[in-house]
């Protein structure tokens, strides 16, 4: 059988979801590869990298595939040529696309969602929103760090001492506990808080200091947080102020599956903090967890005291930021998921394995015949 690596055409996606280390995987498997020309571009890998690992690059290269591996998903209008019955591994976020996944659903295709993989220990070599938000997490701490004209180490020389940044991260699942980690390897003072109960320890591991605002905690269903009453939001961004205003970088990271991103810090919380201090809001894309955020911008916010601005950082596809480590994260994930749906050496997804249920939207025998 035939598997496709698609060239991503979405605005500002560079990741590709096969990188060349791991053509022989699957080849090794027993299938070939094709992929379509520039496909690793964006992540600086050349046609050639894939043809010298054993695949083959052509533009037909969807033509006759039976499963087709992607970053974002592939058009219906591309999948046409594919083989009947053909299946789809790339990241969906079907809430978001609910006419798409109907027409999917309609043309009879397979499709498996990367970020349906349920976070069980036996699925973790494939959870690419882990491995994504691990990139993520890294990438807002070293933009944090760069916009910031401040050390972030202690500095401690004949000329006198240069005191570490202060650092706050907002929102402590895999990405912000990435930021925490990055951010202390540079040398800050950090501090962290999250909703949910296990966080404060796993903040501490890290060498940063949690901090409690005495609420209550909000642990919700899969290790998940829940979504907060605007009455504890209130009070949580109130017990919030002082830290925030005593932070030279803010870095925040805080989702509710499903939901739109919690507003964790108002503007005028952001202009009450130091001239020249930085807000890195990982949120943005889905609405920020910042007011006034733009995601895949820089506003300049005025400081209240009329002495400078803060500059508010809006990531929008982090990931696509670092397009090497994170391909080469995603491919690893997307490649241990083609694994499991190898049975006797074909693909064969086990429909009683609750990572192929999990991940499975569309498939064709839940197609229903037009009248
Ligand atoms: P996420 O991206 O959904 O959310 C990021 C963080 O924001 C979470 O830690 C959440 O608690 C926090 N948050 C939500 N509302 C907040 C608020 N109002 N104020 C402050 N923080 C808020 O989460 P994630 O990074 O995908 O991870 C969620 C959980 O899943 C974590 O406990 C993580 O350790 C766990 N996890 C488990 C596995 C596994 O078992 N295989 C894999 C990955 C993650």
């Amino acid at each position: 059988m035939r598997i496709a690596v698609a060239r991503e055409t979405e605005p500002g996606e560079t990741r590709v979801a096969l990188v060349p280390e791991l053509v022989g995987r699957l080849t090794g498997a027993g299938y070939e590869v094709a992929v379509e020309p520039g496909a690793g571009r964006g992540a600086l890998i050349d046609d050639q990298a894939y043809v010298a690992a054993g695949a083959t690059v052509n533009e037909n290269a969807l033509h006759g595939a039976g499963l087709v591996l992607s970053v974002q998903p592939v058009g219906l209008e591309a999948l046409r040529f594919c083989a009947p019955r053909a299946a789809t591994v790339s990241f969906l976020f079907a809430g978001q696309r609910a006419g798409d996944v109907a027409a999917r659903q309609a043309a009879g295709i397979t499709t498996f969602a990367m970020e349906q993989v349920p976070r069980i220990s036996r699925a973790q070599s494939m959870d690419a929103l882990s491995s994504q938000s691990l990139v993520s997490g890294y990438r807002c701490a070293i933009v944090a760090a760069g916009r910031l004209r401040e050390f972030f180490p202690l500095s401690m020389t004949a000329a006198g001492t240069v005191r570490p940044a202060q650092v706050l991260v907002l929102g402590a699942g895999v990405a912000g506990l990435q930021a925490i980690a990055t951010c202390r390897r540079l040398g800050a003072v950090v501090k962290g808080y999250d909703v949910r109960a296990a966080a404060a320890e796993e903040i501490a591991s890290l060498g940063a200091t949690p901090i409690d605002l005495d609420l209550p905690t909000l642990d919700g269903a899969g290790g998940y947080a829940r979504e907060m009453s605007e009455d504890r939001a209130a009070l949580q961004r109130e017990r919030l102020a002082p830290h925030i205003a005593a932070a030279h970088a803010v870095i925040t990271t805080a989702a509710v599956p499903g939901r739109q991103a919690p507003v964790l810090v108002t503007a005028a919380m952001v202009a009450g903090m130091r001239p020249g201090s930085v807000v890195v809001d990982l949120a943005a894309d889905s609405g920020g967890n910042v007011e006034g955020v733009t995601a895949g911008g820089v506003v300049n916010v005025p400081t209240a005291d009329g002495l400078g601005s803060v500059q508010l950082w809006g990531g929008s596809n982090v990931p696509s930021q670092m397009p090497g480590p994170a391909s080469r994260l995603y491919a690893q994930n997307v490649v241990n998921v083609v694994q499991l749906m190898t049975r006797d050496g074909r693909f064969d997804p086990d429909p009683a394995d609750e990572i192929v249920t999990g991940m499975l939207v569309t498939h064709p025998s839940l197609t229903t015949e037009a009248p």
